[in-house]
């Protein structure tokens, strides 16, 4: 069961300019802002950015410590804010309030598994930055392309799974989803989970956990 969370103060609304923007893959960016001198988060939180009046989450994937605020954001074509972050000049002022969020990682003595698809690897992208080691690390992705961040996490994970469902010659890879992983391969231990990502991904996870690794624990943060 997870802990109950508890209330957090409103934040007050903040700017800060575009620095820069990188493209991961022709579905997703990562954006820089200015960090404003105030502004202290742990990683897993995020903050909630507003254009023309509608507000849109996005978790940090920055270090604590860096002078920027990055997000790793999926391009939605049909969307009202993600295309907008897409195509704003560097430069742009944009408004947010935060930190948000308890998606934040727990010491524990059960071994830490981490799940994610897509963009949904944003918070554990800003907890491996910031030293946390160790942990196995499933990424769900339709392609390699998609893969993002995929040095970084073979440095600095226990076990990193990549799992693909697309067909693909890569080696080193799992193919299917991140469930058919953890029903087929995973050893029936007690863990903590923590799973990142679509609302979909996140039901399954959760029903498969409490079917076959009853004495876990499971965080998650859904994306949409
Ligand atoms: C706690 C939290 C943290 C989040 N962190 C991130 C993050 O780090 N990176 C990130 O990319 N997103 C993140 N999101 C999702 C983000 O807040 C927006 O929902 C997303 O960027 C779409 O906004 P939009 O205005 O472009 O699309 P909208 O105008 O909201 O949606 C347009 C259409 O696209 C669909 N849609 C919405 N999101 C997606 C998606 N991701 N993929 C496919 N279809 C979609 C909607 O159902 C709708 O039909 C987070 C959401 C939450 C709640």
């Amino acid at each position: 069961m997870n802990p109950a969370p508890q209330s957090q103060a409103p934040t007050p609304l903040l700017r800060a300019p575009l620095r820069d923007r990188r493209w991961l893959s022709g579905k997703a960016f990562e954006i820089a802002l200015a960090k404003p001198p105030s502004f202290h988060f742990t990683p897993g939180q995020r903050i909630c950015l507003s254009h023309e009046g509608r507000e849109r989450d996005y978790s940090l994937i920055s270090a604590p410590d860096d002078d920027v605020l990055t997000l790793c954001i999926r391009y939605v074509k049909e969307g009202r804010v993600s295309p907008f972050l897409a195509m704003a000049p560097v430069g742009t002022s944009l408004s947010f309030t935060g930190p948000r969020g308890y998606f934040t990682y727990k010491p524990s003595p059960r071994r830490a598994i981490f799940v994610a698809t897509g963009t949904g690897i944003a918070p554990f992208v800003s907890m491996s930055r910031s030293g946390l080691r160790g942990f196995t690390l499933l990424h769900g992705a339709r392609s390699e392309r998609e893969l993002y961040y995929e040095a970084l996490f073979r440095s600095v994970s226990g076990s990193y799974i990549p799992c693909i469902t697309e067909s693909s010659e890569g080696e080193d890879l799992f193919h299917g989803r991140v469930t058919d992983y953890l029903n087929s391969m995973m050893p029936r231990e007690d863990y903590d989970f923590y799973l990142c990502g679509r609302g979909e991904m996140i039901r399954d996870v959760t029903l498969l956990v409490d079917a076959h690794f009853p004495g876990s624990l499971v965080y998650a943060e859904t994306f949409y």
